[in-house]
């Protein structure tokens, strides 16, 4: 439930307001707004009795959040989130944003190669896994804090924003300390514990989504983070699991419309997870762009076929370039020019 002050509402009838949300048992959540207060109620899962909050001084209307995720919903914030990372980059405003990198930290010396490579071709956010979440235990398992510190100096040495995943809540804690944006993986995407863990680092997160989530359970799952007190929040479509082994994945092009339509919260896609094939990668990237993804990420390697991890759906270096400039075309095509390093 969200409770609308009406322009002249002072700030003793928004802490009255919030005494009476306390006093039946809920949380008060005041976010002050430029034309007006409203304050959000959390906590119920069902529908609250409104009628004496409705009558309090200051009071112009009580809206009653139909959708089971409260604060991720379009109904609770209608304006859209823009999350600003350190190196000025904007997720969610007008611009569209590119990330890209390997799937994996694989060395120092590669990963400097590849950074040069993704800030060259006019990506902003550098992507690599430190701690990697493999289907064998026998797989390669990530550099760990190594690998972090590697990412932390690429960030220093190219200006870029720095996204790798978390796997633990000791992994992100971790993360936090070297990276902007905390991932968590497909394979994470219902691991509660992790989500509000993530929720009180004061990171933007990217939540990726489960290879079977529904969107309902998306972005339930997205709840669990806002709610823990951490409303930079991004979401990630990545393709979900199909009968057919044909690619990877199935890149679910509907839901990043269908997620703008439900949620405030930035829509980032991922065309090589999703798609698991090179020649797919490019094609799938520009639907998305076109259909209002806020971005893509895209894997990269210098040599696609020493690649330690996601090598077949890794874009050689000139790809990324040619790639880039049709995203930017088709951006600018859409009034969403494609976001640059200061
Ligand atoms: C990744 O981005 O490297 C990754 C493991 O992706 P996902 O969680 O979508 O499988
Ligand atoms: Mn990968």
């Amino acid at each position: 439930m969200l409770v609308v002050m009406n322009k002249s509402a002072t700030t003793q009838d928004v802490a009255d307001v919030c005494s009476a949300i306390s006093a039946l048992g809920y949380e008060a959540r005041p976010m002050p707004g430029e034309q007006r207060t409203a304050i959000g109620v959390v906590g119920n899962d069902s529908r609250l009795d409104d009628s004496h909050i409705r009558g309090l001084p200051g009071v112009t209307k009580v809206i009653h959040v139909s959708a089971p995720y409260k604060q991720v919903s379009r109904e609770w914030r209608p304006s859209r989130t823009v999350i600003t990372l350190n190196n000025g980059v904007r997720i969610g405003g007008d611009e569209v944003v590119v990330m890209a990198g390997p799937c994996a930290v694989e060395s120092e010396e590669k990963l400097m190669e590849v950074a040069a490579v993704v800030a060259k071709s006019g990506a902003t956010i550098l992507r690599g896994g430190a701690y990697k979440p493999r289907t064998s235990p026998y797989s390669f398992q990530g550099m760990g804090v190594d690998g972090l510190k590697i990412l932390a100096k690429a960030r220093e040495q190219y200006g870029l924003a720095v996204i790798t995943e978390a796997i633990d809540q000791e992994s992100a804690d971790a993360v936090a300390e070297y990276a902007d944006i905390i991932q968590i993986g497909a394979r994470n995407m219902q691991n509660f514990a992790l989500l509000k863990h993530v929720g009180g680092l004061g990171r933007p997160v990217m939540l990726k989504r489960g290879m079977s989530a529904t969107m309902k359970e998306w972005l339930l799952a997205a709840e669990y983070i806002l709610n823990a007190g951490n409303e930079q929040v991004i979401l990630c479509e990545r393709g979900i699991r199909s009968f057919d082994p044909a690619t990877r994945n199935v890149m679910d092009i509907t839901a990043i419309a269908l997620a703008k339509t439900l949620t405030h919260l930035p829509i980032i896609a991922d065309p090589a997870h999703a798609t698991g094939r090179r020649d797919m990668v490019a094609p799938v990237a520009r639907a998305s762009v076109a259909v209002g993804a806020d971005g893509v990420m895209v894997e990269t390697h210098p040599r696609p076929n020493e690649a330690f991890s996601d090598g077949p759906q890794s874009l050689f270096p000139e790809q990324l370039q040619l790639l880039i400039a049709q995203l930017s075309q088709i951006s600018e095509a859409l009034g969403r020019p494609l976001a640059h390093l200061g």
